[in-house]
């Protein structure tokens, strides 16, 4: 029920176009999934996201097992059935939201924000060799989460692909610490790909995780470790950097060691720049927050050569969109561009009404998928440079 074939390489990068085969259908790649953390996209619809022209949503192991809990998503059909999303799902291992709620976040520290790293008391994290330990933040219950049970609940959960439990450290540890964590985060995704093997019944696929920090040598030796067992696809994970130069060329490393028949996935990854640098370095599918959550601070995702802000989007908050008749972009296909304007986006959000966050972030969904499609097609007509300035400059 599960494969991945490239159906086309480029000749002047390493970017593929592939079709990942999943029992809920063909993903073509490469491809965006949006993050669905608690089992909803934030004020949208799974309608809305299929209208947006979306194929494949994640959801968060971490958030799930402890709201509603994993027995309680089984008992309602699990995710697919719950969520009335029919399409292909991807749940992450929980691995990242404990360490990160127990760091402060690795995105934080790509954009330079570090107020919020260092151990946080409250939600401190015990790690050993069996597992994470932590408390609740819905209860504040004890809560254990090993290899084991992170691939059995990702089973309860249902989505047709899953990660292995990895400990994903920020990138201000140690060389020695990283490594020590690599070697245990390897440890444990042999105890998870062991407990898949025991109870996968052809309906979930998993993949393993690369570490290794922003260490060259650890990143190729993780690359390695990870190529030399039965893993469905490759997921690039843990610290990628301080700063964006250094994630592209943490990036570029991991990649050129890791085996290219599979489908590789970089997570939490989603800014435009990032998604270019990817593709042109071999990745498959990325993931982010970020199209949603910039939609519920009023921001709109734009083509450089289409605005003059210096940043990836418009801020609709601005007075100047006041009285605008016209949609976000007069190209675009949304259901928010064709019937809206930014006139009234932009009294949505300064009078606090819900509706806001529901049609920015159709546009945004939309937007990434059509950047994707873009990018798709660019690949087969090795026009990647070209579509990339649209995009960025
Ligand atoms: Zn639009």
């Amino acid at each position: 029920m599960f494969n991945f074939k490239i159906i086309y390489k480029s000749q002047t990068s390493n970017a593929r176009l592939g079709e990942l085969t999943t029992p809920h259908g063909i993903i073509q790649t490469p491809a965006f999934i949006f993050c669905a953390t608690k089992a909803a996209i934030k004020g949208v619809t799974t309608n809305q996201m299929k209208q947006a022209n979306t194929r494949i949503i994640l959801s968060n192991t971490y958030h799930l097992m402890l709201q509603p809990g994993e027995d309680t998503v089984e008992k309602l059909g699990g995710l697919h059935k719950m969520m009335n999303w029919s399409g292909p799902m991807l749940t992450d291992s929980g691995g990242y939201q404990i360490f990160s709620f127990g760091y402060g976040s690795v995105a934080e520290e790509i954009k330079g924000n570090r107020k919020n790293s260092g151990l946080n008391k409250i939600n401190k994290v015990k790690i050993t060799e069996e597992g994470a330990v932590f408390r609740s933040y819905v209860d504040g219950s004890k809560q254990i989460l090993t290899p084991e049970k992170a691939i059995q609940v990702q089973k309860k959960l249902g989505a047709d692909l899953i990660l292995v439990l990895d400990e994903c450290t920020p990138f201000h540890v140690s060389e020695k610490y990283t490594k020590r964590s690599m070697d245990m985060s390897h440890r444990w995704a042999m105890r998870s790909l062991a407990e898949f093997e025991k109870i996968n019944q052809g309906k979930q696929a998993l993949y393993g995780i690369i570490q290794g920090g922003i260490y060259p040598h650890l990143r190729k030796e993780s690359s390695e470790f990870i190529n030399n067992h039965n893993f469905f696809g490759n997921a690039v994970g843990g610290s990628l950097g301080q700063t964006k130069d250094q994630m592209h060329e943490v990036v570029g490393i991991t990649m050129a060691t890791l085996n290219k028949d599979r489908p590789t996935h970089l997570l939490g990854i989603g800014g435009v720049a990032d998604i270019f640098n990817g593709v042109r370095n071999g990745v498959d599918t990325f993931d982010c927050v970020h199209p949603t959550r910039l939609a519920r601070h009023g921001g709109a995702l734009m083509k450089k050569s289409q605005t003059q802000d210096s940043r990836e989007y418009i801020n609709l908050k601005k007075s100047i969109y006041k009285n605008d008749n016209g949609p976000i972009d007069n190209t675009c296909e949304c259901e928010t561009c064709k019937n809206y304007s930014m006139g009234y986006l932009h009294h949505l959000i300064k009078a606090g009404e819900l509706l806001s966050y529901t049609l920015l972030s159709i546009h945004n969904i939309f937007f990434m998928n059509q950047l994707l499609e873009d990018i798709r097609e660019a690949i087969k007509n090795d026009t990647l440079d070209d579509i990339r300035k649209t995009y960025l400059t």
